[in-house]
């Protein structure tokens, strides 16, 4: 059956606007479409692909449990979820993992688990939530309210209650708005989709300081920043605060669906047999590939890596800015880099995007006024050169026409 991308508007939802080619074939950072032509992959399937494509590590392990065991559910456990589990757990702050198939999954899994401790422990009125605004969170009805973006959450109905935001960085609203009614704070130890913002260091430290104050639960959301992106293992580690509930997908998986919250045994007793669950969730194909792509990322070689990278990737989009001078500045940590446009360009960010797709590059956009930058942990020095030689091209093209 010949398909194109002209089959896409006759036989899927428009909830989508994709690239007017079709992928089909993808290798370490480089993709090619039906006609043939290849691409620098920049974009990382949104911070995903975080091995670049296919992958042997990951391909050995898809393969190896593709014929040994794919689905069980919940009714059983199965080893490759243990051990994923067991490293998570080894690796970081956590003791308990629950595995779910998304980020927005397991973001969803944690309000509910944050609610419900909160309940069990203190009693029905320590219910809020807050977040911030321009973060997101997933785009289930609970996170998408949670997510500071209304243009995702509104004009579906009555929304989840009980959910405040205010700004990212402002310690000061943060503190007018927690109180003994908090049960938990959701906050991206960087924000990714609202623009790739920083943290300030002071307020990370503040957040955590307050939410001990007032008994709530801290959950960063490390679904895009986590798996080395930051050059860390998860970007908490690099800010010295430590959540009581932490959230990752994306790169967990490498390019296979899964998800998880980690936390510690004390909060995991709240969620009781039988309290929340998922089919798929911690599904012996899935782990088994995420397994894999850890064991490769979480290593001295994967990880430090990421700053040589980083620093490249700034370094070329400097020399691309002394030229033509469109960006206001370069932000963000490790592989997850924002170039935000100028005054002269604000608002215009996919019309980079489409440039540079022409030449032949593909990245991404956080919001109308940055381009984003999410590629794999491993793109080599010659691939970044000539994605870079491809995004000047495309540049060009936007500031000459
Ligand atoms: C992408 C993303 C999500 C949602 O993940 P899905 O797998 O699309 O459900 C949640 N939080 C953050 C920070 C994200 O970047």
């Amino acid at each position: 059956m010949n398909v194109t991308r002209a089959t896409f508007d006759e036989v899927m939802v428009p909830n989508y606007n994709p690239a007017n080619m079709v992928p089909v074939r993808g290798e370490g950072s480089r993709v090619w479409d039906q006609e043939g032509n290849e691409y620098i992959d920049f974009a990382g399937g949104i911070a995903v692909n975080v091995l670049g494509h296919c992958h042997p590590a990951l391909v050995g392990a898809l393969t190896e449990q593709g014929n040994k065991l794919w689905h069980l559910s919940n009714v059983f456990t199965n080893e490759p979820a243990l051990r994923l589990a067991k490293k998570l757990t080894d690796a970081t702050f956590a003791e308990r993992v629950y595995f779910a198939n998304s980020g927005a999954e397991s973001n969803e899994a944690a309000l509910k688990l944050a609610r419900r401790y909160a309940l069990e422990k203190f009693g029905e009125d320590k219910n809020e939530i807050i977040a911030f605004n321009q973060g997101f969170h997933g785009r289930t009805f609970f996170t998408v309210t949670v997510g500071g973006q209304a243009a995702y959450s509104d004009g579906f109905g009555p929304k989840p209650g009980a959910v405040l935001h205010c700004d990212y960085n402002d310690l000061e609203a943060f503190e007018k708005l927690i109180s003994e009614k908090t049960c938990a704070v959701m906050m991206e130890p960087l924000q990714g989709e609202g623009g790739i913002i920083s943290p300030d260091a002071d307020f990370v430290k503040g957040v955590r300081e307050l939410c001990d104050k007032h008994n709530a639960l801290l959950i960063f959301d490390e679904v895009q920043s986590g798996v080395g992106r930051t050059g860390q293992l998860y970007a908490y580690m690099g800010l010295n605060v430590t959540p009581d509930i932490l959230t990752t997908a994306k790169s967990l998986g490498g390019g296979f669906p899964i998800g998880a919250m980690l936390t510690t045994a004390e909060i995991a007793a709240h969620l009781k047999a039988g309290t929340h669950g998922s089919t798929y969730g911690g599904n012996p194909l899935a782990c088994a590939v995420a397994e894999a792509a850890l064991d490769v990322v979480n290593t001295p070689e994967v990880l430090n890596g990421v700053v040589e990278r980083e620093n490249l990737f700034r370094e070329l989009l400097g020399e691309i800015n002394d030229k033509y001078n469109v960006f206001s500045e370069v932000r963000g940590k490790g592989l997850l880099l924002g170039a935000a446009l100028n005054q002269d360009y604000a608002g215009r960010a996919r019309d980079f995007l489409v440039a540079a797709t022409n030449e032949k590059l593909m990245c991404l956009v956080a919001g109308a006024n940055v381009v984003r930058f999410a590629p794999s942990l491993i793109i080599t020095e010659e691939e970044i050169r000539d994605g870079m030689a491809r995004f000047e091209r495309a540049v060009a093209n936007v500031v000459n026409a």
